[in-house]
């Protein structure tokens, strides 16, 4: 027997309805690509979404399309990404950071139809517009003032298109689980794959990410996502806020420290999520001009481990909540978030930072377990590591245009991460399935070393990758980039990291370079690092 209760369809445009309808005086804050900052509401916002969604179909797009945008967050990506997904096309969000080459793989492997590309990435767009034969059209979200010389072929800027059309609309009638949006991972080895959300999976995860123990948004948040919306859908950030009615305040192209306290200070905002590197220059910036931030609550930090200090500075010196998030693309984000709960609410000083380092637990519609190389399941014991697997109403089954079997046969997800999970159901990674240290039969964990290795004077960067070795099979090697004038030598490190780590996994060897190669969504490539040092042997110990 069904039940009896309404077909109401989960469709993200419901979100943006129920924004404008309830919240539709909530300001939305912009630092705008062309200078000032801009403000409007989510009843703007709305109405914008509607004329977007108006003029697409004029354009001829309908639903299944693909659209592609490669912008900043902004209050105009929001309204076009809406558009789009309110018309039943698929919005496509394209992460600049990918070299040429994917980026050409992406949008024509995607068929996108047309393309929204903000100023600062016109240059990127016009070297590859001529291997682009499905794009019919380039927006530039901007206006006729500040239309750059471009050699774009069937250009305009977003305000002329969006003038010529009006708000008289009736958002697209379609199933829940169509299509919304298409976001590729980043593709460290082979071409990058598409994550194709639909509108169901989208809501329910906007409104996983709400609860108290995730981001816990409420209409009286001021909320900065710095993390773009063309990494994995901002965290959920997108659709979690204005379903809370909270204020959205986008920092366009600002990344750097001075713009991010700016925004956090003159929009008092509550709460922000980014991945480490963006905290890191913030605190330089605070430490440097002797700031506070005194409404700033809680920061969701993810898309790599969180180092130690960043969580003891921001937790102790600033008075602001560090929340350890995990995820991945395929999981619309979010996994994990490490949140203390009832059972560790009272841990203080070392014990507590010990949890927060840890990568967190599964809400409510993730669940994740951990396997040996056999497939058996292993243990909840903390200790115990293994391949992360999970599952979910917001995880991939497949990827777009692929054949592929991503699933096992219970539908599990192999995340190719390796982590262990405490009694407590917090998760710890400790390594990407293909960058595991193997010494005498035992894993060593890379991330582990690295994040501590952080933590000494002097220390910009470090990355670990295992060295092939006659006895051990493989030993660490630390791979460090020193903070600008500062002499930190190989011994200083060592010592540093003496009595922090286990002795057995003391790095063999300690080399400097210029630069840590990243991939285009923030993390160390080590892949291009292995192949930097192939062939690298440890020095005999003096
Ligand atoms: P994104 O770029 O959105 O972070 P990707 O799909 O490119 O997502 O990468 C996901 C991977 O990033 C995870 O499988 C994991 O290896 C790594 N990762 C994400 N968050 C963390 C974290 N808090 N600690 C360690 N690794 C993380």
């Amino acid at each position: 027997m069904l039940g009896l209760m309404q077909d109401y369809q989960l469709t993200v445009q419901t979100i943006l309805d129920h924004a404008a309808l309830n919240h539709g005086e909530r300001e939305m804050v912009t630092r705008s690509i062309e200078g000032p900052i801009r403000r409007t509401t989510y009843q703007d916002i709305r109405e914008r979404a509607l004329c977007v969604a108006k003029a697409l179909q004029k354009e001829g797009i309908g639903i299944g399309d693909r659209i592609a945008t490669m912008a900043w967050n902004t209050d105009r990506h929001v309204e076009i990404w809406y558009g789009i997904m309110g018309l039943g096309a698929i919005c496509h969000t394209v992460n600049p950071r990918l070299f040429a080459e994917q980026l050409v793989y992406i949008v024509n492997h995607a068929e996108d139809k047309m393309l929204f590309v903000d100023l600062t990435f016109v240059p990127i767009v016009e070297a590859i517009a001529d291997k682009l034969p499905t794009i019919q059209k380039y927006i530039i979200m901007t206006d006729d003032a500040h239309m750059p010389e471009t050699s774009l072929p069937n250009v305009i800027t977003y305000e002329t298109w969006l003038a010529a059309s009006d708000a008289d609309f009736t958002w697209g009638v379609f199933d829940e689980n169509t299509a919304s949006s298409l976001c590729y991972t980043s593709g460290t080895t082979g071409n990058p794959k598409g994550v194709l959300y639909s509108h169901r999976s989208n809501v329910l995860h906007g409104l996983m990410c709400n609860q108290p123990d995730v981001l816990g948004i409420n209409s009286n948040d001021n909320i900065l996502p710095i993390v773009p919306m063309f990494h994995a859908n901002a965290w959920a950030i997108t659709y979690a806020v204005p379903a809370a009615g909270a204020s959205l305040i986008m920092p366009g192209a600002g990344m750097d420290g001075k713009s991010i306290y700016e925004l956090l200070d003159s929009e008092k905002v509550s709460a922000s999520a980014a991945v480490p590197t963006v905290w890191l220059g913030l605190l330089q910036y605070l430490e440097e001009n002797d700031l506070a931030l005194p409404y700033l609550d809680r920061v969701l930090i993810g898309g790599a481990a969180c180092p130690r200090m960043m969580i003891e500075t921001l937790e102790n010196k600033y008075d602001v909540e560090v929340i350890h998030g995990w995820g991945m693309t395929e999981m619309s984000p979010v996994g994990t978030t490490g949140k203390l709960k009832h059972a560790t609410e009272h841990l203080r000083g070392d014990e507590r930072v010990k949890l927060k380092l840890r990568q967190g637990r599964t809400p409510y519609m993730v669940e994740m377990k951990i396997i040996d190389d056999e497939g058996n399941d292993l243990p909840r014991d903390g200790a115990t590591s293994g391949h992360l697997l999970v599952r979910g109403p917001a995880i991939s089954k497949a990827y777009f245009k692929h054949d592929e079997e991503i699933l096992d046969q219970d539908d599990w997800f192999d995340t190719g991460d390796i982590a262990n999970i405490d009694e407590l159901g917090y998760m710890q990674i400790t390594d990407r399935d293909k960058d595991v240290i193997k010494s005498g039969g035992e894993w060593i964990s890379s991330i582990e070393i690295e994040n501590t290795a952080v933590g000494c004077e002097g220390v910009a960067e470090a990355a670990v990758i295992g060295i092939a070795h006659p006895k051990w099979t493989e030993r660490p090697l630390l791979i460090i980039l020193r903070k600008e004038d500062s002499e930190v030598s190989a011994a200083d490190v060592l010592a540093y990291l003496d009595g922090k780590i286990a002795t057995w996994w003391m790095p063999d060897g300690v080399e400097f370079v210029d630069e840590i190669p990243h991939t285009a969504t923030g993390k160390i490539q080590k892949m291009t690092l292995r192949e930097q040092f192939g062939g690298y042997a440890f020095k005999a110990p003096d």
